[in-house]
C-alpha cells in the first residue's frame, strides 16, 4: 500500500501516469509497505502466465529478494523511476521518503532496487541520469543508496507514519533496534534476488506454498 496522501495523475502521453503527493510528505516517512492484498507470483507462476499477462506483470511488478514478482493492488505500481528519486526501497522492505516531498510533487523511485531482469532505458531528465538501469546496479550502487536511506531513517520516529501498522512486528523491532543503536543496519543490498532462489527453497511447491 502506498502512502495515503498520494494520487494517480497523467504525467504526459509519452510517460503515462505517475503518482503525486497531495500534501507534504516529510523525509523519513514510510511511503510504501507490501501489504496482504498485493499480488505475488513465484518465478514458476510467472513463467506459466500467458504472454499478455506476463507483459503486464513485467511492466508493473518489482521482484523481491526471493524472486517473487509483486504487483500492487493500488496506485503504487505507477510510481516512476528517477535516478535522483525522492523515495527508495530499504533493506527493511518498506520504502521511505529520502527528502521532504512537497504537495503536488511527483513521487519517484529507484528501479535499480527492483531486480530488473533486463537493462531498461530511462530518460528522467535529471542531472546525473544513468540512461540505462542495469541488473547489476544494486550491488554497484548500494553503498551510495545506503547513505541516503540511513539519513532518511534518522527522521523515521519524528514524523507521522500512516503506514506503520502495516509493517510486520519483526521488521518494526528490527528498525527500532537499529534506531536505538542495538541492531545493525540492513543494507539495501539485501533486496537483491538471491540467485537460484527456487532451488534454495525446496520446501515450497509450484504455487509457492509450503509443502
Ligand atoms: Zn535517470
Amino acid at each position: 500500500m502506498i502512502h495515503p496522501a498520494t494520487e494517480l495523475r497523467l504525467v504526459s502521453a509519452h510517460i503515462g501516469h505517475g503518482v503525486f503527493a497531495t500534501r507534504r510528505i516529510p523525509r523519513g516517512t514510510i511511503t510504501y509497505v507490501k501489504d496482504e492484498l498485493e499480488i505475488e507470483l513465484t518465478p514458476r507462476q510467472f513463467e506459466r502466465l500467458d504472454e499478455a499477462h506476463r507483459q503486464i506483470v513485467d511492466k508493473y511488478s518489482y521482484i523481491d529478494p526471493r524472486g517473487r514478482r509483486v504487483v500492487s493492488w493500488d496506485h503504487a505500481k505507477y510510481v516512476n523511476h528517477r535516478c535522483e528519486c525522492n523515495t527508495m526501497s530499504t533493506g527493511y522492505g518498506f520504502e521511505i521518503a529520502l527528502r521532504d516531498i512537497e504537495a503536488g510533487e511527483e513521487i519517484t523511485d529507484e528501479y535499480g532496487l527492483f531486480n530488473l531482469q533486463e537493462p531498461m532505458r530511462v530518460d528522467c531528465g535529471c542531472h546525473h541520469c544513468r540512461k540505462v538501469i542495469r541488473p547489476g546496479d544494486i550491488t554497484r550502487l548500494a553503498p551510495g543508496w545506503d547513505r541516503k536511506v540511513i539519513a532518511a531513517l534518522d527522521g523515521l520516529s519524528h514524523v507521522d507514519q500512516p503506514l506503520w501498522h502495516l509493517v510486520d512486528r519483526r521488521t518494526q523491532r528490527a528498525i527500532q533496534g537499529y534506531l536505538a543503536g542495538q541492531q545493525p543496519y540492513r543494507s539495501v543490498a539485501m533486496l537483491a534476488w538471491q540467485e537460484h532462489a527456487e532451488r534454495c527453497m525446496p520446501q515450497l511447491d509450484a504455487d509457492g506454498l509450503a509443502a
